[in-house]
């Protein structure tokens, strides 16, 4: 199964992704942890990326392309995977469709986690996370209000955009992905 989880920071992405993925086997591929072990390892790509990073703003396409492409070819993906934080463009999206297709692949479906802003900024209080901070996280809002959200528009044409209330306990959110996930349609 191939799978999209879209959301605002501090929607509970990378918790239910983890949760999800275990379930289904399938590996989860999170650009952001890609990208913060790449600084925590001293490697030049996070020495590009941590500055965009710390400021709340996006990665270049072409850099997190790369890395989702290389990804995508190892062997555990052969069965499924799930993208957590991936693609947060247009322009990642479509170059993403038409790596799959190339490759007789597609998604099934793309769970997004809707959360308040007001919910969102209390949660990320609590986080602690380095680019947290109230004048970062607004800007990271911004930043998925801007790029992120027309991503919804390009996968709800396709027909596989699930909508889930992402408010609630971390159960109460699983039980709707899930519910989600049982009757998955793959991208035209
Ligand atoms: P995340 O852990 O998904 O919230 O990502 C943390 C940070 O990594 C983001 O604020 C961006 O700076 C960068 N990042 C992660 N995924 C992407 C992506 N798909 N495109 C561009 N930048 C990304």
């Amino acid at each position: 199964m191939e799978l999209i989880f879209l959301g605002p920071p501090g929607a509970g992405k990378g918790t239910q992704a983890a949760r999800l993925s275990s379930e289904l086997g399938v590996p989860q591929i999170s650009t952001g942890e890609i990208l913060r072990e790449a600084v925590r390892t001293g490697k030049s790509l996070g020495a590009q990326a941590a500055p965009l990073m710390a400021a709340g703003k996006l990665v270049p396409d072409d850099i997190v392309l790369q890395i989702v492409e290389d990804r995508l070819m190892e062997k555990d993906c052969s069965t499924g995977f799930l993208l957590d934080g991936f693609p947060r463009t247009v322009t990642q999206a479509t170059a993403l469709s038409d790596f799959l297709a190339t490759r007789a692949r597609g998604i099934d479906f793309v769970i997004s986690l809707e959360v308040p802003d007001a919910v969102l900024l209390e949660r990320t209080k609590a986080r602690g996370r380095t680019d947290d901070s109230l004048g970062t996280m607004k800007q990271r809002l911004d930043v998925f209000r801007e790029q992120t959200e027309p991503v919804k528009a390009y996968y709800l044409t396709r027909g596989v955009l699930r909508p889930v209330n992402g408010v609630g306990t971390v159960d109460e959110v699983a039980a709707r992905i899930r519910n989600e996930v049982a009757s998955p349609k793959r991208e035209a």
